[in-house]
């Protein structure tokens, strides 16, 4: 598993200015390439990944994940939860359009503010200190009965 430093994502946040990337838009047969505008974070190749109408085009950044393995299973991740930065430049809600945070399991989408994802971020952090502390819980009771 690979996990961002904060420090990187804060740098690849500060990148200043979209760009202009090519896009395959229509459908096959009558595909054409155009422009579009893209924001610094977004990782997908527009030209190669062809949607039929530009309203369809939405741009993501490099997925993270963090995975739950369980012990009664050594080959899989009882959970795992995706986030990434996320676009729609056409969506009905504004707050989608420039950029948000996406978070997923694989079976639901939620969509952030940047205040949400802090809020969240802050409550998974205080989460993982209460997992810590009941892994020293059960690491001695654990031990005391052997
Ligand atoms: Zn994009």
């Amino acid at each position: 598993m690979s996990v961002a430093s904060p420090e990187s994502v804060v740098v690849s946040a500060a990148t200043p200015s979209p760009r202009f990337v090519p896009a395959s838009i229509g459908r096959p047969g009558r595909v054409q390439v155009a422009q579009i505008l893209d924001p610094n974070f977004c990782v997908l190749d527009h030209a190669a990944e062809r949607v039929v109408a530009i309203e369809d085009v939405s741009h993501r950044g490099t997925p993270d994940c963090v995975q739950v393995p369980t012990m009664t299973d050594d080959l899989y991740s009882a959970f795992e939860l995706y986030s990434q930065l996320y676009s729609d430049p056409t969506a009905n809600d504004p707050r989608l359009r420039v950029a948000a945070v996406t978070v997923t399991d694989g079976s639901r989408e939620a969509y952030l503010t940047p205040d949400m994802t802090d809020e969240t971020a802050d409550e998974l952090i205080a989460f993982a200190m209460r997992m810590k502390e009941m892994a020293r819980v059960a690491r001695l009771a654990i031990a005391t009965a052997a």
